[in-house]
């Protein structure tokens, strides 16, 4: 049986803490179990789990944000991405085999030194993961930028 996870995590409970975190703690479990996964299951195993894991969040919350419109849905997963504080979408180009979207003011990567890598596979596979939610079928992604790598900006390109 699958869980649904974004509402069993989406129940909180702390009345002092309540429900924000500092960015930092964020990127540190985030870096820090992607470090350990790489050194378990390498480079390449690694990117891919990453990238799968935020393919399963991208279809799950893709199904919660639907429109007619390729541009009406691109706006709702905008929005949601701005409110979440996960990024701001800017979908450079979407055409009939690809597109390019870039995720300004990244929540994993934003604003990070250049460490010769790039680190937002989770990004790569969520953007993914939207559009297989729309499209009904399995895309391709790869992050093609990231601020981590001293890009500039976090990119991700999609091939349909
Ligand atoms: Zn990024």
């Amino acid at each position: 049986m699958k869980r649904d996870w974004l509402e069993i995590i989406g129940s909180v409970n702390r009345p002092q803490l309540g429900e924000e975190i500092p960015i930092l703690i964020f990127r540190a479990f985030r870096v820090f179990s992607g470090e350990y996964l790489r050194d378990i299951l390498g480079d390449k195993g690694a990117v891919v789990l990453f990238q799968n894991a935020g393919r399963e969040l991208g279809r799950s919350l893709g199904e919660k944000l639907k429109s007619d419109s390729v541009e009406g849905y691109l706006e709702n997963v905008g929005a949601f991405m701005k409110e979440s504080k996960i990024g701001l979408l800017v979908p450079e180009r979407v055409e009939k085999d690809e597109g390019i979207l870039r995720i300004e003011e990244c929540i994993t990567c934003s604003g990070m030194p250049n460490i010769g890598m790039r680190i937002c596979h989770f990004e790569a596979g969520f953007v993914a993961g939207l559009f297989e939610s729309f499209l009904r079928k399995k895309v391709k992604a790869t992050e093609t930028k990231c601020n981590a790598m001293g890009e500039g900006v976090c990119e991700v390109k999609v091939e349909f």
